[in-house]
């Protein structure tokens, strides 16, 4: 039997088996536009993977599929060992209900560009909110936990500050703690330092460093490429709704194979 249909058959993810993400022919359209044009990636637990590429090559739209935040018209993804949105019944796909697609969303925690922090609550009811509303930790023991994750990055003396009273580094850094809180088994980073002052990006970047060194699994979209190049395992560059090219970033950084990767690395270095 190929790999392909042991998958079809056992409705879990192959790959090589160590996958923590496993995406296999990804595609999604917009009114027509096909934004993502068949994507196949793999993420193993503990990995940490840079996608780059220009603006519209679909890198945001490929994260919000892997936590269905947007629907997927084709493929599959799987989160450790999960097929994300749908029920696979005899090799057709049952859009799951929304309760199940929460629950699966969970698991993975997101980190936007914006950091949508509520302006009302403190940086540590911020973080402890999730924990409490949805997943019913007591309140005393999310509160303890998120004090713990607001000292990690950095803001143990922050706790009781209001979003407006932080720096927008101090906020990103505060929204990093909160999909922290839930636990997840992945962490996704939509561009999380593109809408900060320059100065202000490398405490972000430290902080996502420093979990990075302590296992965490994570798919950065980003254009921080010296990041990339001293954290990543591996850089994914995407361009046109495509992969064109993955590999360790000292390789694909310092020694592009494809012209388009070229293009890219020469306007943005
Ligand atoms: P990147 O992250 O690489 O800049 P995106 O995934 O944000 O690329 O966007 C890829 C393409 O998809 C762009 O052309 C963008 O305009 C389009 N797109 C993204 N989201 C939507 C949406 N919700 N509706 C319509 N088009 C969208």
């Amino acid at each position: 039997m190929s790999p392909e249909l042991a998958q079809e058959a056992t409705g879990r993810p192959t790959g090589d088996g160590t996958s923590l993400v496993h995406a296999v022919n990804v595609t999604k359209s917009f009114y027509g536009n096909q934004v993502l044009k068949g994507i196949d990636l793999d993420v193993h637990e503990g990995e940490v993977v840079c996608l780059l590429g220009p603006s519209g090559s679909g890198k945001t739209t490929f994260l919000r599929c892997i936590n269905q935040l947007e629907t997927i018209n084709g493929g599959r993804i799987w989160v450790d060992g999960d097929l994300m949105g749908y029920e696979d019944r005899g090799g057709t796909l049952h859009r799951l209900a929304d309760k199940k697609i929460a629950a699966q969303r969970r698991e993975i925690g997101m980190v936007f560009q914006r950091f949508n922090l509520f302006p009302h609550m403190t940086a540590l009811e911020n973080v402890a909110e999730a924990p409490v509303h949805v997943k019913g930790v007591d309140k005393k023991t999310a509160r303890a936990e998120a004090r713990e994750l607001l000292e990690r990055v950095g803001l143990g003396e922050r706790c009781d500050h209001y979003p407006a009273q932080l720096s927008g580094g101090q906020q990103q850094r505060v929204a990093i703690a909160r999909a922290l809180a839930m636990k997840p088994k992945l962490m996704l980073f939509d561009e999380p330092t593109s809408a900060l002052d320059p100065e202000l990006v490398g405490e972000v970047l430290e902080v996502m460093r420093e979990l990075a060194e302590g296992g965490m699994t994570m798919i950065v979209v980003t254009h921080e490429i010296a990041f990339a190049r001293d954290v990543a395992d591996r850089v994914v560059f995407m361009d046109g709704g495509v992969v064109v090219e993955q590999g360790p970033p000292r390789e694909v950084i310092a020694k592009p194979q494809h012209e388009r990767t070229r293009a890219f690395l020469r306007r943005i270095l």
